[in-house]
């Protein structure tokens, strides 16, 4: 998943890359155009689709979880 990071502040943005390349990027442009602090104005960001697609897919699995926590308990209480 390519991530990307933006400072807003200097509207500055890095190319798409690694996470950890898009992080050292931040942490680099913090240092050297902020002094190390934070700029109001800045995102990390990922592209989502893949972030998304894991999230529906842990959401099923908690589903399925519950489902046969259900039936599990159907069955006890029958
Ligand atoms: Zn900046």
């Amino acid at each position: 998943m390519p991530w990307q990071y933006q400072c807003g502040v200097c509207r500055v943005q890095t190319e798409w890359g690694s996470r950890e390349a898009a992080e050292d990027a931040r942490s680099a442009h913090r240092a050297r155009a902020h002094g190390g602090l934070i700029p109001t104005d800045e995102t990390l960001t990922g592209d989502t689709d893949e972030e998304k697609q894991g999230g529906e897919i842990l959401l099923k699995i908690l589903g399925i979880g519950v489902l046969f926590g259900v039936l599990k308990w159907i069955t006890e209480h029958l």
